[in-house]
């Protein structure tokens, strides 16, 4: 497959919600801009920490951004982009199937979404519960009979508040860290699934350091039972350094890179 370099999508009508502008000017120069001063943050980050060896793998973040935006960022060399809503996600999957991209789906997931899900997402970092796990495996049983694709990576999410499971302004998804080797599991005996590890966003209003430090715990837990699932999804546009100080292996990034989400909905 070619990848085009020059005039990319000159002469391409925008779709609604796009700048016209075309794939390059003044959005890629900012776009490029932005991703390079993150990537200088996470070299900082890595060095500060005496961290060496493989670098934590950098997802962008490009929910509420058009396709577009995705495609520049594909011709800056990113690999990985994240997007939490299944609907959008999959319209820009579809309209984006030359880019060999990894799609990550790190948003709160109804188990009905599942199906959908799996035909397009290579990691889901937002399993939280068993009923959701349960229908991520029965989809993909489905899906990868059909296409032969690879397993699908599951990060568990584990809530970090202090009041796990409740409802609270603080609270922003995830299993309590007691329901965690359950989940792993069901999740490491499931075929067509694969357990990568760990997920959790730092509750607001809280020290991120904190909250990735005992992740950090957690994770240390999960890998003693299943020594393959050594990942830890940490780490966003605010406290990507603490995460990497507590050994985050994937980050995700938006903000910092695309600028702040238009208010589409
Ligand atoms: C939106 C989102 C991010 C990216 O957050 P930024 O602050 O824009 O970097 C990361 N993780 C999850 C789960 C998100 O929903």
């Amino acid at each position: 497959m070619t990848r085009q370099t020059e005039g990319l999508g000159a002469g391409i009508p925008a779709r609604p919600g796009e700048d016209p502008e075309g794939l390059e000017g003044p959005r890629l120069a900012q776009l490029g801009t932005n991703l390079t001063a993150v990537r200088r943050r996470i070299d900082a980050a890595l060095a500060a920490a005496g961290r060496q060896g493989t670098p934590p793998r950098l997802i962008v973040v490009t929910k509420f951004h058009p396709a577009q935006d995705v495609r520049r960022l594909a011709s800056l060399g990113v690999t990985d982009v994240g997007e939490n809503r299944d609907q959008e996600a999959a319209d820009k999957a579809a309209q984006l199937p030359d880019l060999g991209l990894r799609w990550h789906f790190i948003g709160q997931l109804q188990s009905n979404k599942a199906k959908s899900v799996v035909k397009y997402a290579g990691a889901v970092h937002s399993v939280d519960r068993p009923g959701l796990a349960a229908a991520l495996a029965k989809a993909m049983a489905v899906e990868s009979d059909r296409t032969g694709r690879p397993p699908l990576d599951c990060f568990i999410q584990v809530s970090l508040a202090d009041d796990a499971g409740e409802a609270s302004a603080a609270h922003r998804g995830g299993a309590a860290p007691a329901d965690v080797p359950a989940l792993a599991e069901q999740l490491a005996a499931a075929a067509g699934l694969r357990l990568a590890g760990v997920m959790a966003v730092a509750p607001l209003g809280a020290d991120p350091a904190a909250a990735f430090e005992k992740l950090a715990g957690i994770s240390g837990h999960l890998s003693s039972q299943f020594p393959d699932a050594t990942a830890i999804s940490a780490g966003m546009s605010q406290d990507l350094e603490q995460a990497i100080r507590f050994g985050a292996t994937h980050l995700r990034i938006g903000s910092d890179i695309l600028g702040p989400r238009p208010d589409l909905r």
